[in-house]
Order: C-alpha cells, then sequence, then structure tokens
C-alpha cells in the first residue's frame, strides 16, 4: 500500500499516516460561514482537501474514507446581514449554500460525505457545554456559559503558544463575568432580535468554537484522524476545538493529524471578507475562467506556501490543459501513475504532480495522462471549454457586419467610432486582428460570448 506522509501540526513534522481504522477513516474540515459567496482563499482550502480527500479514497478505497464538511449557519455575521437586507436568515443560508455547491462543483470538488450544518446540532452542543461545566472545565454566569482555559492544562499545544502569549497577542474581549481574559464563549444569550434557543442557561445560542467539536463528535466519536482547515483558525478556532473536545472525551484523542492549509494573498495579504480584498469564485468564472483552470492554478503551490492569484498564472494554466485536452480527447485511463501518486502522497505535492504530468505529455502518453488528471480532478466529461469555439453561421454575419462597419469608419478618417466598434468585438470576445491593405480578419477567443455582440 502507498504509505502517506501529511505534515501534522500537532508534531510540527511530517509523519507518516496512518489511520486509526482502515476501513472507516475520517476526515473532518472546517467549513464556510454561509452568508455571502466563498472567495478564492476558500476556494483554495476546499481544493487542497479535496486532493487529501481523493488520495486517500485512491490509497484506502472510496467506501472507506468519510469527508465532513459542516456549514457555520448561525452567526453574528449571518444575523448582521439579515438585518441590513431585512431578510430571512434561512433564505440567506439556503441561498448562500446553493451558490457554494454550485461554485465548488465548478472546481471539480467532490461532494464530502457528510455536511452537518450547526443549527441541527444545537441539542448535541447543550450536551456538551452542560458536561462540561459537570466536568470543571465551564461556568456559567450572566446567561453566558464559559469554558475555562487554566482547567486545561495543554491549552496552547497545537499553535504553540502560552496563555500568556495568547493575552498578549490576541484581541480578547474583556468582560466582567470571565474568570480569565482568554476563557472563551460556549454559549450566549440572545435578544428579541436574534435567534435563539432554549437553554438550561436561557434563550440564547451557541459560540462558534462548540459547533465543531459538537458536530465531529455526533459523527465521528472521541478520536478521529484528521481535522483540516486554514492557518488563519489554528488559534483561536482550532485550539479551542481541542480544549473542548478533550475536555469533554478525556477518554479520546481527538484529530490525531491537524492540517492547515496556507493562505491565498493579494498582495502580501490574506484575502478574506473582513479586509475586502477579496474576489469570488463566481466572479472568475463569470470572467470566463474555467473551473478546471483555476483548479490548476491552486493546485501549482504546495498547500503550506502562500500564494498570490495572477492571470498570468491563469492564462499559463489554460494553455497546458488545452494542450492536454487535445492530448487525452481519445485515450483510455491507464492505472495511475505510480510517480503521481507518490508525489500527492507525500504531503499533498501536488505541483510535483503536475510537473510529472507535464513529462508524461511530453512523453505522449495520452493514457497516463488521462488517468493522472482524473485522478487530480481534470477533464471531467463535461469539460468542453478547452474546444475551439463555433460561430453559427447567423453570429458570423454579424461579426462580419461590424468589421465592415469598423472599416467603413476608418476609411471616412472616424477613428473614435472604428474604436468604439473594436471594442464592442472585443467585449464579445472577440479580438479584430489587421493585416495589411487594410483587410481586417476577426478571430474568435476563449471567451467569445455572442449575446455581448449587441
Ligand atoms: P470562513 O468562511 O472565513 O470561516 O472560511 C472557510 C474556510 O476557508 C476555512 O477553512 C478558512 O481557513 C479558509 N480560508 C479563509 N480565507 C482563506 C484564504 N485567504 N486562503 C486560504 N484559505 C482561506
Ligand atoms: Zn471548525
Amino acid at each position: 500500500m502507498t504509505q502517506i506522509k501529511l505534515h501534522n501540526t500537532k508534531t510540527r513534522r511530517k509523519e507518516v499516516f496512518t489511520p486509526l481504522n482502515t476501513d472507516n477513516l475520517r476526515m473532518y474540515v472546517c467549513g464556510p460561514t454561509v452568508y455571502d459567496r466563498a472567495h478564492l482563499g476558500n476556494a483554495r482550502a476546499v481544493v487542497v482537501f479535496d486532493s487529501l480527500f481523493r488520495l486517500l479514497r485512491e490509497v484506502y478505497g472510496a467506501d472507506h474514507v468519510t469527508y465532513a464538511r459542516n456549514f457555520t449557519d448561525i452567526d453574528d455575521k449571518i444575523n448582521a446581514r439579515a438585518a441590513a437586507t431585512g431578510r430571512d436568515i434561512s433564505h440567506i443560508t439556503e441561498e448562500t449554500i446553493g451558490w457554494y455547491m454550485s461554485d465548488m462543483g465548478a472546481l471539480a470538488a467532490l461532494e464530502p460525505n457528510i455536511m452537518p450544518r450547526a443549527t441541527d446540532y444545537i441539542a448535541q452542543m447543550i450536551t456538551m457545554t452542560e458536561d462540561l461545566i459537570a466536568k470543571g472545565h465551564a461556568y456559567a454566569a450572566e446567561g453566558h456559559v464559559l469554558f475555562n482555559v487554566n482547567s486545561c492544562p495543554d491549552y496552547g499545544a497545537l499553535s504553540g503558544r502560552s496563555i500568556d502569549d495568547m493575552i498578549a497577542g490576541a484581541r480578547v474581549e474583556v468582560a466582567p463575568y470571565k474568570r480569565d481574559p482568554m476563557d472563551f464563549v460556549l454559549w450566549k444569550p440572545s435578544n428579541a432580535q436574534t435567534p435563539g434557543w432554549d437553554s438550561p442557561w436561557g434563550r440564547g445560542r451557541p459560540g462558534w468554537h462548540i459547533e465543531c467539536s459538537a458536530m465531529v463528535h455526533d459523527h465521528f466519536g472521541h478520536s478521529f484522524d484528521i481535522h483540516g482547515g486554514g492557518n488563519d483558525l489554528m488559534f483561536p478556532h482550532h485550539e479551542n476545538e481541542i480544549a473542548q473536545s478533550s475536555c469533554a472525551h478525556p477518554e479520546g484523542s481527538f484529530a490525531q493529524f491537524w492540517m492547515h492549509n496556507e493562505m491565498l494573498q493579494v498582495e502580501g495579504k490574506k484575502m478574506s471578507k473582513s479586509l475586502g480584498n477579496f474576489f469570488t469564485v463566481r466572479d472568475l468564472l463569470q470572467q470566463k475562467i474555467p473551473g478546471e483552470v483555476i483548479r490548476f492554478v491552486l493546485l501549482s503551490t504546495h498547500y503550506g506556501k502562500p500564494m498570490d492569484w495572477t492571470q498570468k498564472k491563469a492564462d499559463n494554466a489554460a494553455t497546458t490543459l488545452r494542450k492536454w485536452h487535445e492530448l487525452v480527447k481519445n485515450a483510455r485511463p491507464a492505472s495511475l501513475d505510480g510517480a503521481v501518486l507518490d508525489h500527492v502522497a507525500n504531503d499533498l505535492n501536488t505541483p510535483g504532480a503536475l510537473m510529472r504530468m507535464h513529462e508524461l505529455a511530453k512523453a505522449g502518453d495520452a493514457d497516463a495522462v488521462l488517468a493522472a488528471g482524473q485522478f487530480l480532478g481534470f477533464f471531467a466529461a463535461d469539460c468542453d471549454w478547452w474546444q475551439p469555439k463555433q460561430a453559427s453561421d447567423d453570429v458570423m454575419v454579424r461579426v462580419e457586419a461590424l468589421l465592415t462597419a469598423r472599416s467603413q469608419a476608418k476609411f471616412k478618417r472616424d477613428f473614435a467610432e472604428a474604436d468604439a466598434v473594436r471594442a464592442q468585438l472585443a467585449a464579445a470576445g472577440v479580438e479584430v486582428v489587421d493585416k495589411p491593405g487594410g483587410l481586417s480578419e476577426a478571430v474568435i477567443t476563449e471567451a467569445f460570448d455572442p449575446d455581448l455582440l449587441g
């Protein structure tokens, strides 16, 4: 069996990965808070863990791997969006979940086996909170329940910080009902305008961290294999998940492996909603950048390194993929190339796997390229963006008419008009190439959209 090595945040080392139970391998990844379209940074996390999911399925068999990714559908950002728009919370979350599924589908991310929604697990969160109080790790105060970090000797182990460092480094909310400034909320009161559930501490709603602990426990029990997410979640979210779960279930060990993807950046800063420096997956798809090309760009950088999105990377990826599509169009998938698998099994070295695909393509091994590409999530059956664009006859008549209009404008030395016609064609994805002798030719590009011809 192929040996898998993964960088484990818990030990800060690359380690051989051995599942707790090879028949029932379990992976949990923190999913989105659903109030807005996913941005490209969110997509990076999805594509990274999708490639891990594909690797685990390849090595252990699809029936032996369970991948859970949650939807955070209760959150103050969602409440704020509802208040600002006057819309129902459930409409916002339903709509956003639909968008998320279709955008991630466009990136060829496989659906996780389980996609739990936080609001379906309130009872489990209340039970876990009660249990933490009973075990002396949490306390109720003024309608809140707080986790007491001093009751948890290993608090900070994942991110490698001491409690004093955390107090110094984090913006901790100081509240009169807290025993220790680092104590965090398990439950908080809701007013009449805020969603809430009845609980032993009054009507209220859960804190963010308890969601994942409760959902993991419900599906996977007290010990499971891999927990993933972006490294922005390492502290406090993952640290708090560990504290809650290991204190509620000291008989277990929670996640064996912790994996964190590095951030997608914009000019050296994390892409994020709060900084406003984001663009969505939908934005790119609407610019006619195929999902497959976005996926290729995301896999071209190792998940452990920060990366930028650039148009040049997208153009290069499209050129490569177009060549590969041409190569494999009549191929039958071979068995998966060992070197491709070994690269991915070596801490998800997807850039290495893509380099190997280049070699296979150069050698003309279409069957091997097809199998490797399918393993990495390329060459979906319905993927046709790479095929040369064909414009129908009446559309070509319209294009020719515009070309003629432009020539006439040029002849009359009305260059503003000529440029306007060229711009109109360009907007529809038609490039005008001027030939010697005053003739011009229309080139139908990738981005061609006849509806925009005007
Ligand atoms: P959120 O909806 O912000 O809680 O994020 C959902 C997932 O996307 C989490 O796993 C985050 O760590 C991840 N994520 C958020 N921003 C980025 C980014 N700029 N680059 C990579 N992953 C990110
Ligand atoms: Zn989580």
